[in-house]
């Protein structure tokens, strides 16, 4: 049996049932990053010995006869923003090398509860700022599919480590899109939770309003499961929903009956031709299930980019104002004052996304500028929120649409213009500004054998009802895999 291949919820029965022990699931996984990870570059770190004990550990839970949780010797790779006990955690970026993590994130507290295996932390754009994991200051991942071409970002090395066979499951963050695109450039599941479903206790801060935590799986059966596992309410987190779960994580029944909403901003010139034809077949496939596609319209949609870029920098450049050279990692030496210090330590440890960004965010928000810009656009935002809002109360139960423009592009293509770069999100980041459930799912491939994403958004809450959409889609068209392919 080749354990590599086999689905989360796979691994951990037979993990359960002692088909096979979790050691031997670790060291399966392990080969093939031993194997393929110097052209994929997915890992800025391998937990090593930490990973074995937590396989031992699992295994002698087991023989002792004690039950095992959900995610029994599943490893799970971890993007590098998200905190792990005495590990490094660097957000990809200069400034933060060296730094240890003093605790664990809320969802590695829910995931090692689980008997899930942390395995590593996945390469990603600098604190989150991108759309192809270029931004890394370390270096730049490869697209398993084509290793010329980017796996999208920022959660690049966690979709690229996936589709790559290096875990089964994985976790990222997605502020605008950062799970869904590099998901669907990756040919793998990404969910992006209802926002305050999964606590961001011990997530770095990018833009703390629109920050996420979700899975990246083969399977949407993993992203359901490992959702099971990292929702919830967290005290420590004061914007994590009270609201009972249940709702979220209960299983859809299918696509049968279901108003599918086909929003016409969102199939628009520039869409690429080859996207919009396979995204166009999968709705096809959900009638054919029983949905009912109807048109409809998100009229403020055109306003999201714009206003995104104003919402996201200004809560970054709050955000990152505590890396100063004082208490996390990077020092610059021979400051002759304080204020030479942070000036150095920023100037050097920050890449120029992260600059920019923070310059952006700077100004917008300060005195004179404030309601022409950041109060603006927060009022832009209610009206997109509500766009949602008036479909879902009206005519639709969930919204199909491509997740990005065009298929994977190739490395270095857009490095030099941020915009067009943004634009890989404008399709995922309306569901961010509106704190939506939104999940991406393969659909397809290119003629030339890429991936291509197909987007279902939902209200708030309505993971359940996305997810067994998502099922009834996948069980019809099973998703094209890398290893078919190759
Ligand atoms: N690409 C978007 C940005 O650069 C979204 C990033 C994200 O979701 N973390 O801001």
């Amino acid at each position: 049996m080749r354990l590599h291949e086999l689905s989360a919820a796979r691994i951990a029965g037979g993990v359960r049932s002692g088909e096979f022990s979790a050691q031997e699931v670790l060291k399966a996984f392990l080969s093939r990053i031993e194997r393929d990870e110097p052209r994929v570059r997915a890992f800025l770190a391998l937990f090593g010995e930490q990973a074995l004990e937590a396989a031992r550990a699992v295994d002698a839970k087991r023989a002792a006869g004690d039950p095992l949780g959900a995610l029994a010797g599943v490893p799970v790779a971890l993007k590098d923003n998200i905190l792990v006990k005495g590990v490094e955690t660097t957000c990809a970026s200069k400034i933060l090398r060296g730094h240890r993590s003093a605790y664990d994130a809320h969802v590695v507290e829910r995931l090692r509860a689980a008997d899930a295996v942390p395995l590593g932390k996945t390469n990603m754009d600098e604190f989150a700022m991108g759309s192809s994991t270029e931004n890394s200051a370390f270096f730049k991942t490869a697209n398993p599919w084509d290793t010329g071409r980017v796996p999208g970002g920022s959660s690049g090395g966690s979709a690229a480590a996936v589709a790559a066979g290096f875990a089964p499951l994985a976790l990222g963050s997605d502020t605008g899109g950062s799970i869904r695109q590099p998901a669907a450039f990756c040919g793998v599941v990404g969910l992006k939770p209802t926002y305050g479903l999964v606590s961001r206790y011990g997530l770095v801060a990018f833009a703390s309003s629109l920050d996420q935590i979700g899975p990246l799986s083969r399977t949407v059966e993993d992203a359901a499961l490992a959702l099971s596992v990292i929702a919830g309410h967290d005290a420590r987190d004061t914007t994590s929903a009270t609201a009972a779960p249940e709702a979220a994580l209960k299983s859809g029944r299918g696509l049968s009956g279901l108003r599918v909403g086909l929003p016409k901003e969102y199939f628009v010139s520039g869409l690429d031709a080859e996207v919009e034809k396979s995204v166009r077949e999968a709705i096809a496939a959900l009638e054919r299930l029983g949905a009912r596609a109807v048109e409809i319209s998100l009229p403020h949609t055109r306003y999201a980019l714009s206003s995104y870029y104003i919402i996201a920098p200004s809560e970054a450049s709050s955000n990152l104002a505590r890396f100063d050279g004082v208490r996390y990692g990077l020092r610059a030496g021979e400051a002759a004052s304080l204020e030479q210090l942070y000036e150095r330590t920023r100037g050097q440890g920050f890449g120029p996304e992260v600059k920019r960004r923070i310059m952006l965010g700077t100004y917008a928000l300060s005195s004179g500028y404030y309601d022409a810009y950041y109060a603006k656009a927060q009022r832009v935002r209610t009206l997109i929120a509500r766009d949602f809002e008036r479909v879902f109360a009206e005519s639709v139960d969930l919204i199909a649409a491509p997740t990005t423009p065009t298929p994977p592009f190739r490395l270095g293509e857009k490095l030099d213009d941020p915009l067009s770069m943004y634009l890989s999100d404008v399709f995922t980041i309306p569901s961010n500004m509106a704190g939506n459930a939104s999940l991406s799912i393969p659909c397809g491939l290119t003629a030339g054998g890429l991936p291509i994403g197909l987007q279902l958004i939902g209200g708030r809450f309505k993971e359940g009802l996305l997810l067994g959409a998502a099922r009834a889609l996948e069980a019809e068209r099973p998703f094209p895999r890398l290893e078919a392919a190759a």
